[in-house]
């Protein structure tokens, strides 16, 4: 019995195979998985190192090899999406016979929960820094050539630096370099919007860095699933300050690839004004899609403003977050500061909604 086991455990678990060709060496791992996609295959290869991880549900599958010669830079990911196969295409430096792929790294061919996994980490160039307000930047990020790696929407990676002789580990949410719709991304960039803390241990550090200059970023993580906004008729998306970052992506996903979509609505808490993240930008958009509204509350407010005030709260909610229809299919995500966060999900607990129509993004 414990043999049955052994074996329906192992046929579950992804292989792989490898090939050459005079100038190619193509590694093929068939994970066994009929609905693979780019998201989920992560690759970096360089010098003679590399790594391959396949993300599947909760488990990840890792190929790990100190490679037998030295390939180029370049690294091509194609992917089957239908029958489950991803083929890592390497270019071999010199046109010689391997006689072996190279010595497996003590991870390699292994399948394990991803929490047991260790993240791992590539260093990205700064490539520019732009302002959005007084206090927050857009980064810029360019990942070294042989890297494939996509930052799935609602989910975060770590950046990681060594400050004062100690390394330091921040998460940060990968946003799109501006909102108008339908944007593509190139899979070589990752934008960030940070701000910039005045007694920041990262971010002052963040700030320091210059053009040209290299930092750490992490497998992505996170536990929003896509599939809860496919099949949105209604969403809201309540953030509060920088809480604004997941919200990008998001909103691009839904307003471009889910049909059955009706209404999407940002209720964004912010101090003042001038703390307003791509406030033009929203008040475009929701010009230019009739699906998209944006609704702007100050817990700061100076004297001529004459748009909505306070904090979040039951009464605030019950006026802005509601169904477009009485039975439509709603998700409620938020995103902000700690307090904000766990008091918005009560509040919306109070007024009647599930804990399947809301997610809190936290740490
Ligand atoms: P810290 O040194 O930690 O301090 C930040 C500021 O808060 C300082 O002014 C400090 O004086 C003050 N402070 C520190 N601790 C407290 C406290 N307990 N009470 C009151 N004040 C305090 N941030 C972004 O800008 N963009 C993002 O996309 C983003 N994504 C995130 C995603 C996740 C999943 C999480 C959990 C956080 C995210 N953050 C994001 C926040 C980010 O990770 C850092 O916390 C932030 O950049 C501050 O880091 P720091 O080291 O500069 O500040
Ligand atoms: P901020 O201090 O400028 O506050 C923005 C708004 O949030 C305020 O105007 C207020 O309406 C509300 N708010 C703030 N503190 C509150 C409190 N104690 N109770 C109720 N409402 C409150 O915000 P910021 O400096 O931009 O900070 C953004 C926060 O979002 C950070 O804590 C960051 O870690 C968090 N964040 C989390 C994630 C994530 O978990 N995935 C992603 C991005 C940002």
């Amino acid at each position: 019995e414990k043999k049955g086991l052994a074996s329906s455990a192992q046929d579950l678990s992804p292989s792989y195979d490898w090939f050459q060709t005079d100038s190619l060496i193509t590694i093929v791992i068939y994970t066994k998985q009929k609905d693979m996609n780019a998201d989920l295959v992560i690759v970096d290869c360089q010098d003679k190192q590399l790594r391959g991880e396949i993300i599947m549900d909760d488990h990840s599958y890792l190929v790990e090899i100190d490679l037998d010669h030295a390939v180029s830079e370049d690294v091509a990911v194609n992917i089957a999406e239908r029958v489950g196969k991803v083929e890592i295409i390497l270019k071999k430096k010199d046109n010689v016979h391997w006689k072996n792929l190279g010595r497996p790294s003590e991870g390699h061919n292994t399948f394990i929960k991803r929490t047991d996994r260790g993240l791992f980490y590539r260093k990205c160039k700064l490539v520019s820094k732009t302002e959005v307000t007084h206090d927050t930047k857009l980064f810029c990020l360019m990942l070294p050539k042989g890297t494939h790696l996509r930052v799935p929407t609602g989910q975060h990676v770590y950046l990681k630096h060594i400050i004062a002789g100690t390394e330091v580990v921040k998460p940060y949410t990968p946003v799109l370099p501006f909102l108008p719709l339908d944007f593509q991304e190139d899979g070589v960039h990752i934008y960030l919007m940070i701000k910039i803390y005045s007694h920041g241990l990262f971010t002052q550090a963040l700030d320091h860095l210059q053009i040209g200059d290299y930092i750490s970023v992490s497998n992505p993580e996170g536990n929003f699933k896509k599939s809860q906004v496919q099949t949105s008729e209604d969403l809201l998306l309540l953030a509060g300050g920088t809480g604004f970052t997941p919200m990008v992506k998001l909103l691009n996903f839904a307003l471009t690839e889910v049909s059955c979509l009706r209404t999407a609505k940002l209720i964004f808490f912010n101090k003042t004004e001038d703390d307003i993240l791509w406030r033009n930008q929203l008040e475009q958009l929701a010009l230019k899609d009739e699906r998209f509204e944006v609704q702007f509350i100050l817990s700061q407010p100076s004297k001529d403003w004459v748009g909505k005030q306070g904090k979040i709260s039951p009464s605030l909610l019950s006026e802005f977050v509601k169904r477009s229809r009485r039975d439509s299919k709603v998700l409620i995500c938020i995103c902000g500061p700690a307090p904000f966060t766990e008091q918005g999900v009560q509040y919306l607990k109070d007024l009647g909604y599930s804990q399947e129509e809301i997610h809190a993004f936290t740490a």
